[in-house]
């Protein structure tokens, strides 16, 4: 057994974290370095998918899920427009194997782009 993902350990309540929506599925976070105005990481409760496109393939409705609370999150903390953000891969910045969005708005610039 792999060790429990950061995520997972916040959802059981080992590590804080500012959590700004929860649903039955997905969780959504403040995000500890944040790279924009808003910088919320969406994942869902289970940590069996490492990635989006793993998600995608396995279960296209977590997915879903996991747009829906990205799309309310920047509703309700910021304008609404929004950038999300699936990290895939090492060598592309992904540090948390445990499927995640980043949802970046509020005076987005160039800089926040690689979340
Ligand atoms: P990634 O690099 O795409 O895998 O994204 C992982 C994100 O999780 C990074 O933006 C980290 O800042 C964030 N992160 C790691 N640990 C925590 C934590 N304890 N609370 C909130 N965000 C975290």
């Amino acid at each position: 057994m792999s060790e429990p993902s950061v995520f997972t350990r916040i959802m059981n309540g080992e590590i804080p974290a500012e959590v700004v929506a929860s649903t039955d599925t997905v969780v959504a976070i403040k995000d500890i370095a944040p790279q924009a105005p808003l910088h919320v990481v969406v994942f869902p409760r289970t940590d069996q998918y490492r990635d989006v496109v793993e998600l995608a393939a396995g279960d296209p409705q977590l997915l879903a899920d996991v747009i829906s609370v990205a799309n309310s999150v920047a509703h309700e903390h910021a304008d609404g427009d929004f950038r999300l953000v699936f990290n895939t891969g090492a060598s592309a910045g992904q540090t948390v194997f445990h499927v995640h969005a980043h949802v970046l708005a509020g005076g987005l610039t160039e800089k926040s782009v690689g979340a």
